[in-house]
């Protein structure tokens, strides 16, 4: 096992790998910028190294700056998070290459994974479900683009094969519609992730997202930890999750869960990773695969038992995973809501500083946060300051201890989504289980109107 591992991400995720370690026996180095230089959790490390300044470019993510505090602190291993570098292959290759273990699939998988139309065409060679479309990138031949929009029927929706984040993709209704979308996606494709492909398939009405988490080691053993339904989304991105999916079928969840496992043993998928699918109509199709932690693992982890990110330093270390599928066993229900620094209605950034910061707690609650009172919220980076998890022996009962839960949350100083959260709790949609990815657009619409 390593004694030492840096850690390349800030905030939350950068305080739960931390805990990881010391829970393992491992050192752990913080990397911050100079924004984060008084966070609590940067002092809790065993080393820090200030990397650069508060700009992510400058700093979490410029990939010397990260080796080389790497390289004066001795880590072994480094340890990405999500975001910044994390789906980066050259990052990955960087590190491997200077001498240190990087936690995450090998460099390869992840640039198969990052390029959305490879990853496709990967996934439906191992057997996976994927939304109709066309295989490959789009061409720029006006003709051909009409045909393949034809073939595949509309509405459809034209994605950036290297988009992530929710950017990048933009639905077509019509004929009429379609070149100028295709012009217009592809150079926000150009702008925003520096690669120009793109590519088509069917804009789905009124799916779920849910998706699927997976373990697997150097040694061709893979598992899956049940799923995860993230279809409250506001702008394509998630801002509720919860497991298991509520409706879904023990032996629906299995035929999917086993055929990504299976793939994973059929790609030489290494650490933990997530199949995302749509779900339509008792049907998967796969959209894309996340090679690294997500922010929802906390949900899997209530519902299984199993310390996800523990498990991505034991397979880094080269580790066999100590379990089979047999020995993962769903119980009970857990949802996660997203705590950003937003205003409630508007959604606008709400950096500043928090006066007053009190956290909920009690049977079946856990806070996931880097945040305490006289935190300064840095208004370079994500909105998201925390993350509530509730459990409960069933969804009802997961559902009342988040209420209580967002009840006892106290948060002054800035704005909170906190109230939105407390809305959803008490949404008779949300209650019967089993919304659609545009749900929450429609019930914000209709909120606006309201007020
Ligand atoms: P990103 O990497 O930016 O998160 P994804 O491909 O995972 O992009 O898609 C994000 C979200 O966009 C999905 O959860 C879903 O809400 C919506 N979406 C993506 N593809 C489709 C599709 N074919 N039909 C309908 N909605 C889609």
């Amino acid at each position: 096992m390593f004694d030492k591992i840096l850690i390349a991400n800030r905030g939350e995720i950068a305080l739960r790998i931390q805990r990881a370690c010391r829970e393992m026996g491992i050192k752990s180095v913080a990397i911050h910028s100079e924004a984060d230089a008084d966070a609590k959790y940067v002092r809790l490390a065993d080393e820090s190294v200030c990397i650069g300044p508060a700009a992510s470019l400058q700093s979490y993510l410029h990939i010397p700056s990260i080796i080389s505090a790497a390289e004066v602190t001795d880590a072994q291993a480094i340890h990405p998070g999500y975001g910044f570098l994390a789906e980066s292959a050259d990052f990955a290759e960087r590190v491997e290459k200077s001498g240190f273990v990087f936690i995450g699939p090998r460099p390869e998988t992840i640039r198969l994974m990052g390029d959305k139309v490879s990853a496709k065409n990967a996934m439906k060679k191992a057997g996976i479900p994927c939304v109709p479309g066309v295989d490959g990138a789009l061409s720029s031949d006006s003709a051909e683009i009409k045909k393949i929009a034809r073939s595949i029927g509309y509405p459809v929706i034209i994605k950036a094969a290297g988009g992530g984040g929710g950017r990048g993709m933009r639905v077509v209704h019509t004929e009429a519609a379609l070149l100028n979308a295709v012009i217009m996606t592809r150079n926000e494709a150009q702008a925003a992730f520096n690669n120009p492909v793109i590519y088509m398939e069917k804009f789905l009405k009124d799916p779920r997202h849910i998706e699927f988490q997976v373990l697997a080691d150097s040694y061709g053993n893979a598992v899956y930890l049940g799923e995860r339904d993230c279809s409250m989304q506001r702008r394509h991105q998630k801002i509720l999750e919860e497991a298991p999916a509520p409706l879904l079928s023990a032996r629906a969840r299995n035929k999917i869960g086993e055929r990504c496992a299976a793939a994973c043993r059929k790609i030489g998928y290494r650490g933990a990773g997530t199949f995302e699918f749509l779900y339509e109509k008792d049907e998967f199709f796969f959209i894309e695969m996340n090679t690294r932690i997500q922010v929802e693992h906390p949900v899997s982890e209530m519902i299984t038992g199993v310390d996800i990110v523990q498990q991505q330093i034991r397979i880094a270390a080269g580790e066999k995973l100590s379990f089979k599928q047999n020995d993962i066993v769903l119980k009970g229900h857990a949802i996660e809501c997203r705590i950003n620094a937003e205003h409630p209605y508007k959604f606008t950034p709400s950096a500043g500083r928090i006066t007053t910061w009190h956290v909920p707690g009690g049977p079946g609650i856990r806070v996931d946060s880097h945040v305490y009172t006289n935190y300064l919220v840095p208004s370079y980076y994500d909105s998201m300051i925390g993350k509530i998890i509730a459990y409960g022996d069933t969804r009802q009962q997961a559902v009342a201890r988040m209420r209580i839960a967002l009840s006892e949350m106290v948060v002054e100083g800035i704005e909170t989504n906190i109230p939105l959260h407390q809305e959803l709790m008490i949404d008779a949609a949300f209650l019967r289980g089993g919304t659609n990815i545009h749900y929450l657009e429609h019930k914000l619409a209709e909120r606006i109107k309201v007020k």
